[in-house]
C-alpha cells in the first residue's frame, strides 16, 4: 500500500518535473522519495540548485519560507498546510523593533527558527551548527539572540567575551526532557554515549558526551563506536537505526516528538503533486528581500552554516 503511494508520487513527480524536499525529522516513507533531504538551511540552498521551477517541501512552514526567499522564482509549495514551528512564532516583529529602538547598539540574532516578517528585522541569522561560529565573528559586542533561549544559552557558554540577552522563548519539543529522563537513560545504557541537540535545556546539556546540530548528531552517531543516546527529535533514532541496524539508538525521552514534522502524510505529498493539498508560499518582495539580508550574512560570516 505505501509502496504504491511511493511508486505513484515519484512516476507523477518525474512527468510533472516538481523537486521534493524533506526536512531530517520526516518518517522515513517521505525522505525516501525525496530528491534532497537535510536540515532546514541545507535543504533551501540545495532547493536553489535544483532543475525543477516547483519544490514541495516536508516540514514546516519556515523552512518553506526560507526556500522561498532564497529561490523566488521557484514556485514553493509547504506539504501541509498547518504545519508550523510554534518557536518560529514566539516573537511578534513589532517587540524586536521596539527592542531595537531602547538598544540601538545591539544587534539582534535570529535562530533561522523564525517567521519570515521576524527575519526581516534581524541583523543576522544562525542555524544551530553556525551560531557559535557567526556570534564570535559578529562585529558587535551586545546580542539579542531570539527566539531560542536555550540555544541561545549554550551560546552564551561558550562565547564569554560578548553580552547576549536572552529572548525566552523555547522549542516545547526538546524543552519538555526532564533530569530524571537523562538519570533514567544513562542507568540503563551507562555505557552509550550521550547525543544532544543545543535546543536542550541546560540542565539537560549537562548529561552530554557531545553537542551539536542534527546533522552532526547523525554523523557523530554513524561514526563512533558506542551505541548511542539520541536527545532530538524521535525520527533521527527511526533514520539512525535504518543507516546502522548493527548499532543500537536510544531515544532520550518519549517527549520528543514534534507533532508539527509529523503531519505531513505521502498522501498528503500526493496531494501537493496533484495539486489538491499544500499551500503555495507567496511572500511580498519587499519583504523577501529584507528577510533574505540577515540569510546573506549568515553566508558571508559563516561560510558552510548548516544544522536545524
Ligand atoms: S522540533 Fe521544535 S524547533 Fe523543530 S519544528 Fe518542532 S517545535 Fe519547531
Amino acid at each position: 500500500m505505501m509502496k504504491d503511494l511511493q511508486d505513484k508520487i515519484l512516476k507523477l513527480k518525474k512527468e510533472k518535473d516538481i523537486g521534493i524536499l524533506a526536512h531530517s525529522y520526516q518518517a522515513p516513507e517521505i525522505l525516501e522519495i525525496a530528491d534532497e533531504t537535510g536540515d532546514s538551511f541545507q535543504l533551501s540552498v540545495a532547493a536553489s540548485k535544483l532543475p525543477q521551477a516547483t519544490v514541495i517541501m516536508c516540514g514546516v512552514r519556515f523552512m518553506a519560507d526560507t526556500v522561498k526567499i532564497l529561490s523566488p522564482d521557484k514556485k514553493v509549495i509547504l506539504s501541509h498546510p498547518q504545519a508550523t514551528c510554534p518557536m518560529a512564532e514566539q516573537i511578534a516583529p513589532e517587540q524586536v523593533v521596539a527592542y531595537r529602538a531602547q538598544h540601538p547598539d545591539h544587534k539582534i540574532v535570529a535562530y533561522i527558527n523564525t517567521t519570515t516578517q521576524l527575519k526581516a528585522v534581524c541583523d543576522v541569522c544562525v542555524t544551530s551548527s553556525s551560531a557559535l561560529q557567526i556570534v564570535s565573528r559578529l562585529d558587535a559586542q551586545n546580542i539579542l539572540f531570539i527566539p531560542d533561549r536555550n540555544l541561545g544559552s549554550y551560546i552564551k557558554s561558550q562565547i564569554k567575551d560578548k553580552n547576549i540577552i536572552l529572548w525566552d522563548g523555547m522549542c516545547p519539543v526538546h524543552a519538555s526532557v526532564s533530569v530524571q529522563d537523562c538519570e533514567e537513560m544513562k542507568k540503563a545504557y551507562p555505557n552509550a554515549k550521550v547525543l544532544m541537540h543545543p535546543e536542550l535545556p541546560p540542565e539537560i546539556l549537562r548529561y552530554a558526551d557531545y553537542i551539536g546540530s542534527t546533522s552532526g548528531i547523525i554523523h557523530y552517531a554513524l561514526e563512533c563506536g558506542e551505541d548511542c543516546i539520541i536527545g532530538t527529535e524521535k525520527s533521527i533514532v527511526d533514520y539512525l537505526r535504518i543507516q546502522r541496524p548493527d548499532k543500537r539508538f536510544y531515544l532520550l525521552s518519549k517527549q520528543l516528538m514534534c507533532a508539527n514534522m509529523r503531519l505531513t502524510t505521502l498522501m498528503d505529498v500526493y496531494q501537493c503533486l496533484t495539486g489538491e493539498g499544500g499551500a503555495e508560499i507567496v511572500l511580498d518582495e519587499a519583504l523577501r528581500l529584507r528577510a533574505k539580508h540577515p540569510i546573506d550574512e549568515m553566508i558571508r560570516l559563516g561560510q558552510v552554516p548548516s544544522g536545524k
